[in-house]
């Protein structure tokens, strides 16, 4: 028996992640110092813990309402007002999902019809691409330069659009470039978007991560405000990876919909998880605002680093990441991390993990404490000598 002809052509055609397959073959080999992984290397706050731990002993361990627990969509609705003045209802514009991985997945399957195109940012993050095909879209997509910081251009934009586009998935802070959108990057793109209907998935899962401009969310601009699906979660800011737990808010017709998916699919993101994050997003903006501080840190320490070793590295304004350039070494990304980790076990990702406009540059975190990063940077130093 062929078990390969058993199952769906789409998902047998879907190539597996570039960063995955990298790692596969990092796990093999001993000591390697890894600058690969996109997650916070800081445990989650302690109080956040104990209240999850507290709501399992006071026997809270059913499921919630669908659309999450109210008290944590209202902390959710109070968070988004202080922080990025944004007006979203508790009982109307906000679900509580299984990560933003969640979210993002049925945003699309809500929106997308056969054929629709969704534009997509390259380099970008890899869960989008698949995301978009399972949901039965194409995607559509725009390079975004290096020399303009990754940022989105209204000329762009204008090009990718077509009678078949729908939506557009933004990422500000970007996975894997760092770039930011501010206000005035935004101001040119939106009466585009409004004229065309384009709905905008906004994923701000790194909105947190913002080091010197201020947070702006498309949803910032009340001309658009109802085209936009918000997306963000307790991974990246509050150190949660491994809680799972996300959300996202738009219109309440949107959100109707979209809550459908989630009740028949999910039933309601983990009980205890939610008990964590209402004590996060109440009691815990310190704690965020010291591991902030941390990855400031260390990003200018990594910047520096990068360039003095002689990789071009721009000061990415956001999220965990930095995005060298490696054209001089006249390597492709997949040959260069290959080699640097066969040459001085050290693990970064190829840029063409991320699509085609990712190919010059490689990935790497900082989620990494300042001695792990010091000792990275001398050993890409010493890999670097030969192309110096
Ligand atoms: N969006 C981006 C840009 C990410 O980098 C990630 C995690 N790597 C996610 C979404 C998914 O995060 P979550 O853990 O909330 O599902």
């Amino acid at each position: 028996m062929m078990y390969e002809e058993l199952l769906n052509k789409q998902v047998r055609e879907l190539k597996p992640s570039g960063i995955r397959k990298f790692f596969d073959l990092a796990n093999t080999k001993k000591g390697v110092i890894s600058l690969g992984v996109g997650e916070p290397d800081f445990a989650t706050p302690w109080n956040i813990c104990e209240a999850a731990i507290y709501s399992i002993k006071s026997k809270k361990t059913h499921y919630t309402a669908n659309a999450g627990l109210l008290e944590l969509r209202k902390e959710i609705s109070k968070y988004l007002k202080r922080r990025y003045e944004l007006n979203y209802d508790p009982n109307k514009n906000v679900l509580v999902t299984v990560g933003g991985s969640e979210a993002i997945d049925l945003s699309l399957r809500a929106i997308i019809e056969k054929g629709d195109e969704v534009i997509l940012l390259q380099p970008c993050y890899v869960a989008y691409e698949p995301a978009v095909i399972l949901a039965g879209g194409i995607p559509k997509f725009i390079e975004l330069k290096s020399e303009n910081e990754f940022k989105l251009t209204k000329e762009e934009l204008l090009a990718a659009i077509t009678p078949k586009t729908k939506a557009i998935i933004l990422n500000f802070p970007s996975n894997p470039t760092g770039g930011v959108m501010t206000r005035k990057d935004y101001e040119p793109l939106i009466p585009v978007l409004k004229e065309h209907n384009i709905i905008v998935i906004s994923d701000e899962i790194y909105a947190e991560l913002s080091y010197e401009e201020k947070h702006c969310s498309p949803a910032n601009f009340e001309e658009i405000k109802d085209l936009v699906i918000l997306i963000s979660g307790f991974s990246k800011a509050f150190a949660m990876t491994g809680w799972r737990l996300g959300y996202l808010c738009t219109n309440e017709t949107f959100l109707r919909e979209i809550l459908k998916i989630h009740q028949y699919i999910i039933m309601c993101a983990p009980t205890a998880a939610q008990y964590g994050a209402i004590e996060g997003l109440k009691n815990s903006q310190k704690y965020v605002d010291e591991m902030i501080e941390q990855y400031k840190l260390r990003r200018n320490y990594i910047v520096n680093g990068f360039n003095r070793i002689g990789l071009p590295t721009h000061l990415p304004h956001g999220a965990f990441y930095i995005f060298p350039c490696i054209k001089k070494t006249g390597l492709t990304s997949l040959e260069f991390c290959e080699k640097l980790l066969e040459e001085q076990n050290v693990a970064c990702v190829p840029g063409s993990a991320f699509g085609e406009a990712g190919e010059g540059f490689i990935r790497v975190s900082y989620a990494y404490s300042i001695e792990e990063i010091k000792v990275a940077i001398e050993k890409i130093g010493y890999f670097m000598e030969q192309y110096l």
